[in-house]
């Protein structure tokens, strides 16, 4: 594959967006936020630079990697020579739909749709298009450019074809191909989500604090990094939306967003993209948990 169009400009996007480049894939960026786009080069930028310093790539190879990019804000532009799209637009399902369908209208025929969606059904997206053997998820992981896990979701109509192509694609770009079934949330976010919902549940209820809750489950379960940070880096909004998937399609009511993840999304609190979460990020640093946040014990 040589012509990839990523849609969708931010966090898990402009990860993409690096890693296809930087493995010599030719990278159309499209997103409808202008802001979104031009963020989105500078932090991959700044992401190639650090790799620079750290002997992953010379100077040389990162200048071509963002010679490899090009932004568009017309999607038919963006699509023009595309043989692979992934989608990694906002965590809603109707915007999902409404993309795909419009993907589906102006994507050259045989041109794979794949989507980076945490949690939303595979078939259901397959099913707006006329295309629906080559839809398939292509989950992959936070922060991209380190993570390498990318989970594949093969829809009921997904052929044998078009996994084969994107795992070919996770391989060449270095990373682990893992496929599963189209079920909420997937393998990884339905055991994810439940166990971040449950962390806030913990400090709602007043049994800990974040630095506390997050301090016993990295140091005793050796994670690299506790629930509430983890939370704040994928997105409060994502991990929200994540769990009302979980919560519509298994019908469980242990997969019931807790009111203070909901709490904080309506108040804008989205975790490292907005500057604060469970953590406040305004300062530069990644571990000055918010004190304030109100307990019930
Ligand atoms: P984000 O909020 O950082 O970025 C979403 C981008 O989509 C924004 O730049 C927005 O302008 C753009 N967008 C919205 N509507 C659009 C449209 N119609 N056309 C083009 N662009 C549009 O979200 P994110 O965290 O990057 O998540 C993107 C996808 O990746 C979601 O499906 C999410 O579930 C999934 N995902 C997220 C993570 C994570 O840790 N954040 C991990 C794995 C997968």
């Amino acid at each position: 594959m040589k012509n990839v169009t990523v849609l969708g400009a931010g966090t898990m996007g402009n990860g993409i967006a690096h890693v296809l480049a930087s493995h010599g894939i030719n990278v159309s960026l499209f997103d409808i936020s202008q802001g979104a786009l031009e963020k989105a080069i500078g932090t991959i930028r700044k992401n190639l630079d650090r790799q620079v310093s750290k002997g992953m790539h010379t100077a040389e190879e990162a200048r071509e990697a963002m010679g490899r990019i090009h932004c568009f804000a017309d999607l038919e532009v963006a699509l023009k020579s595309a043989e692979l799209v992934i989608e990694a637009a906002t965590e809603r399902e109707e915007l999902k739909l409404q993309i795909f369908k419009d993907l589906d209208a102006k994507a050259p025929a045989g041109c794979i749709l794949a989507s980076n969606t945490s949690s939303i059904s595979i078939g259901k997206i397959a099913a707006v298009t006329q295309r629906p053997d080559l839809v398939i998820g292509m989950h992959f992981m936070n922060p991209v450019p380190v993570m390498k896990l990318v989970e594949i979701i093969r829809g009921y109509k997904t052929s044998d074809d078009t996994t084969d192509a994107v795992i070919a694609l996770a391989k060449d770009l270095g990373k682990t191909a893992i496929a599963c079934h189209d079920y909420p949330g997937f393998v990884a976010n339905r055991i994810l989500m439940p166990m971040i919902n449950e962390a806030i549940e913990t400090l709602q209820t007043g049994v800990a604090g974040v630095a506390e809750i997050d301090g016993i489950m990295k140091l005793g379960m050796a994670h690299p990094m506790g629930p509430l940070q983890l939370a704040d880096f994928i997105g409060l909004d994502v991990c929200l939306s994540i769990l009302r998937v979980l919560h519509d399609g298994l019908g469980q009511p242990k997969y019931s967003p807790n009111p203070l993840l909901v709490n904080l999304v309506t108040s804008g609190d989205l975790g490292v993209k907005s500057g604060r979460g469970f953590y406040d990020y305004s300062q530069g640093t990644k571990d000055a948990p918010v004190a304030y946040l109100p307990t019930h014990a």
